[in-house]
């Protein structure tokens, strides 16, 4: 019996949720869920969208399943999703990537890692308002030791990437390769720009490398890789990136194999475990028993491979696999046309999985 935090989400969060948590317990192994809602509902009736309570269960329970949460654009308060990072130090994000056969797809055998950087970068949440004091005390700071001016009505993000984060999470790259027998790692930067922030991004990458002659390793441009991406990603295998670029280069990654509805992932740290999907919370779809479960769902056979249940894990993933081929109890997203009457519903899915699963 595992006790696992169950993060239900908002928007399409929890009717995701909900048919994860199905597939999860016929696939054999036994859960005790402590059900920790966080999001925007949450945030009107707490007035924090991501309470201490929610923390203190995955710090009990150390592993998590999580649905999306909304994060509002411009203005409110901060991602939910990147505050737990930070708060348990789930630094890296790991995001297989590969075609399952039956999807839609421009693309057939695709493979990819994507390693994400999770805590630093653009996404440290040091940010300055235009008008604010910290922005002022800042284009001054910048305009008293350099030669270069910041346009007094600026707001401003700060991009730190440090060695350790650096170190850590090249590190975790190379050390996936390892065990999963890949072949190469790639990092991906803008050094020629940004040359103290990127730059030493891509300085710790080489260093780190020496460790790993075993394994390949090179670098590329970020802008470079996203056309490489897009045009012989056969050429790739493991891509370590910034947190910024990571976030970017994964949904083109998902695009890839057939879109959000099909990109797993897992926030790991040393110590505690947050599987969530790739995609977001979908909430013009919000209660319609609409969008595809599955991302969710393979990130829960992520989870099922961390917990040592290899047997269920594989048994998980081929039923999810034996949908896909068969194509016929899949999601809107996942037919040639999104308004295909025969498209499956949210629980449908699970339904058909667990049907699979119990054959
Ligand atoms: P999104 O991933 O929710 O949606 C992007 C597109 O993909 C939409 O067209 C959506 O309908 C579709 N889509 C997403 N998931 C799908 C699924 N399971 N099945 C079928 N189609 C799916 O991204 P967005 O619209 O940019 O963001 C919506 C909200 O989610 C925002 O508030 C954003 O901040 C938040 N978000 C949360 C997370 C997270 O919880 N980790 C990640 C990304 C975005």
């Amino acid at each position: 019996m595992y006790r696992v935090t169950l993060i239900p989400g908002d928007g399409t969060g929890p009717e995701i949720t909900e048919a994860v948590r199905r597939v999860l317990e016929a696939a054999g192994v036994q859960f005790e869920w402590d059900v920790q809602n966080a999001g925007e509902d949450v945030y009107h009736q707490e007035g924090n969208p991501l309470p201490d309570r929610v923390l203190e269960s995955i710090k009990r329970n150390k592993v998590a399943l999580k649905g999306p949460i909304t994060t509002p654009v411009g203005t409110g308060f901060r991602s939910v999703n990147v505050t737990l990072r930070q708060a348990l130090d789930l630094y890296s994000c790991l995001r297989p990537c590969k075609t399952y056969k039956g999807a839609k797809t421009r693309y057939e055998n695709i493979d990819l890692v994507i390693v994400r950087e999770n805590t630093e970068d653009l996404y440290a949440g040091i940010e300055y308002q235009k008008d604010s004091e910290g922005a002022k005390a800042i284009i001054d700071l910048v305009k008293n030791i350099s030669d270069k001016s910041i346009r007094p009505d600026s707001g401003i993000s700060i991009k730190p990437i440090s060695v350790f984060g650096t170190e850590r999470i090249v590190r975790f790259a190379f050390e996936y390769a390892r065990k999963n027998k890949r072949r190469k790692v790639t990092s991906v930067h803008k050094a020629n720009i940004m040359k103290f922030s990127d730059g030493l991004f891509l300085e710790v990458s080489r260093e780190v490398a020496k460790d790993y002659p075993d394994i390949e390793f090179e670098d590329k441009i970020i802008d470079n890789m996203c056309m490489q991406l897009v045009q012989k990603p056969e050429l790739y295998d493991v891509l370590v990136l910034p947190n910024l670029y990571g976030d970017i280069i994964s949904d083109l990654a998902a695009g890839l194999i057939g879109g959000l509805g099909l990109a797993p992932g897992a926030n790991l740290g040393g110590e505690y475990a947050v599987f969530e999907a790739t995609h977001g919370s979908a909430p013009k779809f919000k209660g319609l028993n609409k969008v595809n479960p599955l991302a969710m769902m393979l990130s829960g056979v992520m989870m099922l491979r961390y917990l040592g249940e290899t047997q269920a894990a594989e048994k998980l993933d081929t039923a999810i696999a034996s949908i896909i081929k068969e194509g016929k109890h899949v999601t809107y997203d996942m037919k040639s046309k999104p308004d295909d009457p025969s498209a499956e519903t949210t629980s449908g899915v699970a339904d058909a999985v667990i049907s699979k699963i119990t054959k």
